[in-house]
Formats: C-alpha cells, structure tokens, sequence
C-alpha cells in the first residue's frame, strides 16, 4: 500500500469513527429510552426504612404513647421467580387458595386511575412496587419465617412499629393510627401502601412532626435482578430519624381520675392551667382504651363496635358536643354589665318570680349575692340593661346595637367560634347576634322581651365544654387566656407561637375581683349553690349550672377554679341527664378533680363514693 492510500484509510477510519460517535450520541439523546429506564429502575430499587413515631409524654414525664416492634412481610411482584405456591403457603401456615386470592386482593385493593380526559382507567397496582403481603407480625412469627425467604425471591421482611399505649386512658386526645389509602399516597410522597397515618386526636394534629424521616437505601440491582449492593457505596442514602417527642400538659393520672369519675355517665370535664393555657385533662365520657384501636387486625373488629355503640364513645365531646352553659352564662353578663357601666358591684334587683322563675332564696343586695344564689330574675334585669341602653328611640334599633355589642364582648371570651387547639374536631357553638334572629323573627322585629333566655344561658346561646373550661381560665386570670392547648414542647422547642399568645377579653381587669368573690361565696357560704365543690384547705371558686334538657333530666354542670389566688387550675365539668342539677353532681366532681390535682389525694371519701355509684346512663 503507497502512502496515499494508507492516508485514504486513516482518513475514512476517522471520519467513520466520528460518524459512528455521533448516532450513537444522537441515538442515545432521542432513540434510546433504556438510559431512562435504567434510571427509573434504580428510582424503584431505593428501599424505604420507616422510623418509629415519635413518643408523647404526659407533664409529669410519664410516657403515654409509646412503640412496640412489628414485622411485615413484604412482596414485590416483578421480583417474584417461581414460586413454589405449596411452599411459600406451608411456610406462612396458609392454604394455597389463600395464597392466591391475596395476591388478587392486593391487587384489587389498589384500585384503579381513571383518567378524566380520555376515560381509560389503569389500575394503581404495579408490578415494581412493594407491598406488605402479611402485616403486623410479631418477632415470634416472623421467626419462623424469615429464615427461609431466601427460597423465595421477591419477598422480604420489613421491620416496622405499631403503638402501644401504656395507659388506658385518653383515647380522645391521642386519637389512633391506620392505614393510608390510595388517595393519601399520591397526595404525599412520604407514604407508601401499607403506612400508617394519625386519623384522629394528637396522632392526626401532628402526624408530620410524628412520622419522623424516613431512611433510604439506593440498591443496585443486577441484570439478573438479584445480586444487590449498595448504590455508589451508600453515598446517597439517609437514615431514618425518629420523629421528636411531644410532651403534653396533660397530668394522665388525672386525666385517668376524671375517666373514673365519669364512669357509667355521660359527660366531659375539661381542665386547664389558668397561667399556660395548657389542658390538664380532657375526659369525653364514655371512652374506649386506645389499645383496642391499634393494627389492622384490631381496627377491623373493635372500630365497627365503638361506632355503633348509642353513647358514641368516640365522639370527642368536650371539642364537638354543644349546649347551652345554663346559669354559669351569668359570670359572663355580670363582667359585661360592669364593663358597660350598666351595674356595679353594689346593684341590687328584686327575685321577681312572675318575671321567671326562681328558687327560694332572699333578693340579692348585690352583685357578689346574685351569683351565690344564681338569681334568674336578677339576670334578666342585668342583660335588659346591656341590650337596652337606650341609644335610639325605637326599642327594637336599640335592641340591635345592644345585642351586637353583647355578641362582640362574647367573641372576646373565645365563644361562639372555635378555639384553635392543637386538635381535630373542635365546634365553634352559637353566640346569637342581629342577623341571626333577624332570620327567626324579621329586620326590627324583636327585642330584649323577645330573646331573654339569653341572659341565664339558655335558648340559641350554645358552647362546648372547652369554651366553659376557658371561661373559668379567663375569671381566673381576671381577664385573658391562652388559647387551650395540649402540647407543651416538640423535642427541645417549646409551645408554638400561637400558644404562647395572651388573648384579653373586653372586659378590664379591675372588674373580676366581685366575680370572684361571688363564686368564693358559691362555694364557701351557706346558701351557696356550690358546697358540694368545697374543699378544706383550699379555696375553691365556682358556678352551677342546671341546663334544661327537652330529651330527658336536666343536665349538670359546674364552672370552677383554684385557689382564689394565684389558680392552677380552671374546671369545666358537664354531666348529661344527672337528675338534681349542677350543685348536685356536676360540683362535687370539680371538687375532687381540684383536689386531686392539687393535694395528689382525695379526703372527701364520702363523696367520691357516691360520685363513682352514681348512674347516668339508660341500658
Ligand atoms: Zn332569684
């Protein structure tokens, strides 16, 4: 060969090489796909660790809410060879129709994807993804198991936790977990199928700061799709990191005391620490033990019973049961009528019967009296005053500037909206204004005459028990409150901003003090309404109540804090159908929830025996 054709060659060789170079270039910019699927099949191969949720604490440090070590058994169909059905069913102690038709069943349980454009459906389920084939195993049974999955390609044990709740108690505030649907998983990518999610209470409010990050392993998978090592040695992967601690303002022994009390009633006691706002207790009679709502296998027996149960145990009545507060409603318009200037604590009214009724008792000479014998007919000359001020000349236009201003003051106790807690299921209640009984009766057609059961708590006025247990925090602060919240601490941060804030009520702080000694007299005077809240060493301030029930007996309910000074706490106590009223029931119940809470002992035996004998509920 001359040098001018070995030049042709080298220079062809060159020019061919080149050419080849740039197809496969193009080729692999736009022909070739493989790059993307390759990519995606590492995408698919990130094995997820969940970690276990965080852990909640009661005040006093006990734990509450903790975590016990399950195992599923994962599948991921495209890695499945072979299977060996009659093996794989020995194995997990199933029969091989079993077997089968779980497969079917995840499958189907995946549902499918409509698409909304084209009306073609696909189903959700793939080939590639991971799913728990047995869930909720404990170490025992995976033991048998685990050592022999090696035979059984496609199918791997996962470690995962459920939780376990050390007391019995509280089932309303910690709520419960299960499983995530298809919806949830492609609405955050945080859950895969098999996850666990909070549905109610505490476990629902702060499911994002509980679930923790998850950990993930990239694995490079073979083309024979079984030999696995850890992709570019690991450098990308993350560790699971288990979700922080919450430590509650709940005192669960107290909690658990209130649950007691409460037993074979209908009701709720709310407690609150006056100065944080935080909820000591909160008791939804009757309750369920959170333990019977924890894993698929319990949920699907227990949760079909407790919703069917007539007393709706797990309803959260304090946040979503209203009613009227009856007669602890006039501490409200008594702060009102001295704010506005209308009374002082010196007014007196005549217990004028043929206005409405009352009990028997002398005409109260002042303001502190009136609420010791809870004078209806006093009440009535009170809230008249604050609706009818005579700012115009027609009484139903002065009725509607009173009443509006009436309402406003009411909002300012947190009333007639809901209070933002760190929980679900809260109800805002019904602080009636102008428009609302100009819907019922007409634009200028009513007037204080027409809407007077406000002034004693009944009629459209309506709140939960929270609102009431705030109100009692309100009086004990002599004029604000932090909204009622449970959780003190997320790991090492505090309260949330939110909780943290002072909300003042209308009304200044140089009116409490008559309220006050009204509700010391309730308690600690003869004639008092409350005496049964009493306590010996303590100075106990309250209210009664009686709500007039057009279902069956009235209900009971009492309003109290203490000590007089310097409070810890404020109590709310609310007892459905108790027949003989708020003084009857409802007050020696906050009596030995103060008691408790405050002495960690209980001297009134007497009274607690005939609170836990008492039966409100109709079998
Ligand atoms: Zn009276």
């Amino acid at each position: 060969m001359n040098f001018d054709a070995r030049k042709y060659v080298i220079i062809t060789f060159v020019v061919l090489v080149g050419l080849i170079y740039a197809m496969r270039i193009f080729y692999m910019q736009v022909m070739d796909d493989t790059w993307t699927l390759r990519a995606q099949e590492i995408a698919e191969k990130r094995k997820e660790i969940t970690p276990p949720r965080g852990v909640l604490f009661d005040r006093n440090g006990k734990k509450i809410v903790s975590n016990r070590t399950y195992y599923n058994l994962m599948m991921v169909e495209a890695d499945i060879k072979n299977l060996d059905t009659v093996a794989f069913a020995k194995l997990i102690g199933w029969t091989r129709e079993e077997v089968r038709q779980r497969f079917i069943d995840i499958r189907e349980g995946e549902g499918v994807y409509r698409n909304k454009h084209t009306g073609k459906t696909t189903p959700n389920y793939q080939k590639i993804r991971a799913y728990p084939f047995l869930k909720e195993l404990t170490l025992d049974e995976i033991a048998n198991i685990a050592p022999h999955l090696e035979d059984f390609p496609g199918f791997y044990e996962e470690v995962t936790s459920m939780r376990s709740y050390p007391f019995a108690n509280g089932a309303n505030i910690v709520g419960y977990l299960s499983e995530v649907n298809a919806e949830e998983v492609d609405a955050d990518h945080f859950y895969k199928p098999g996850n666990n999610i909070g549905r109610a209470g505490l476990e629902r409010y702060y499911e994002k700061e509980l679930r923790g990050r998850k950990g993930i392993r990239y694995i490079v998978t073979s083309a024979m799709n079984n030999a696995i090592e850890p992709y570019a040695d690991g450098k990308y992967d993350t560790t699971a990191l288990q979700g922080p601690a919450l430590k509650l303002g709940v005192d669960i022994l107290l909690q658990a005391y209130g649950e007691k009390l409460l037993q074979n009633k209908r009701g709720c006691i709310v407690a609150i620490e006056p100065s944080t706002g935080e909820i000591l207790a909160l008791v939804s009679a009757p309750s369920y033990d959170p333990n019977l709502l924890i894993g698929k296998r319990n949920i699907s027996t227990n949760y079909p019973k407790l919703l069917k149960d007539p007393n709706m145990p797990l309803l959260p009545r304090p946040l979503s049961s209203e009613y009227p507060p009856g007669s602890t409603f006039k501490l409200l318009n008594s702060l009102i009528g001295l704010q506005e200037g209308v009374i002082t604590p010196e007014s007196g009214f005549p217990c004028n019967k043929s206005v409405v009724g009352c009990h028997n008792h002398a005409s109260a000479g002042n303001l502190a009296d009136a609420i010791k014998h809870s004078c209806n007919p006093y009440y009535y000359a009170v809230t008249r005053r604050i609706i009818q001020q005579g700012k115009k000349r027609s009484n139903f236009e002065d009725a509607e500037i009173g009443l509006n201003l009436w309402a406003k003051y009411m909002h300012s106790f947190g009333l007639g909206q809901k209070l933002e807690t760190d929980i679900t299921g809260l109800r805002a209640g019904t602080i009636p204004d102008a428009a609302y009984y100009d819907k019922w009766y007409g634009h200028h057609r009513w007037a204080f005459s027409t809407i007077r059961s406000i002034s004693i708590g009944q009629g459209e006025v309506m709140l939960t028990p929270l609102h009431m247990a705030n109100i009692a925090a309100i009086i004990a602060n002599r004029g604000w409150y932090i909204t009622p919240h449970f959780v003190k601490s997320i790991g090492k941060n505090g309260p949330l901003p939110e909780f943290r804030k002072k909300h003042y009520a209308m009304v200044e702080s140089r009116h409490y003090a008559t309220i006050v000694e009204g509700m010391r007299r309730v308690v600690h005077e003869p004639g008092g309404t409350g005496k049964r809240a009493q306590l010996k060493d303590i100075i106990v301030c309250g209210k009664t109540g009686t709500v007039q029930n057009p279902h069956g007996d009235d209900h009971s309910v009492f309003v109290a804090f203490a000590p007089m000074y310097k409070p810890k706490i404020a109590i709310a106590v609310f007892i459905e159908n108790a027949k003989g009223g708020g003084g009857f029931w409802a007050a020696p119940t906050a009596g030995l929830m103060i008691e408790k809470y405050l002495t960690r002992k209980i001297t009134e035996k007497e009274r607690e025996k005939i609170i836990l004998e008492a039966n409100f509920v109709y079998k």
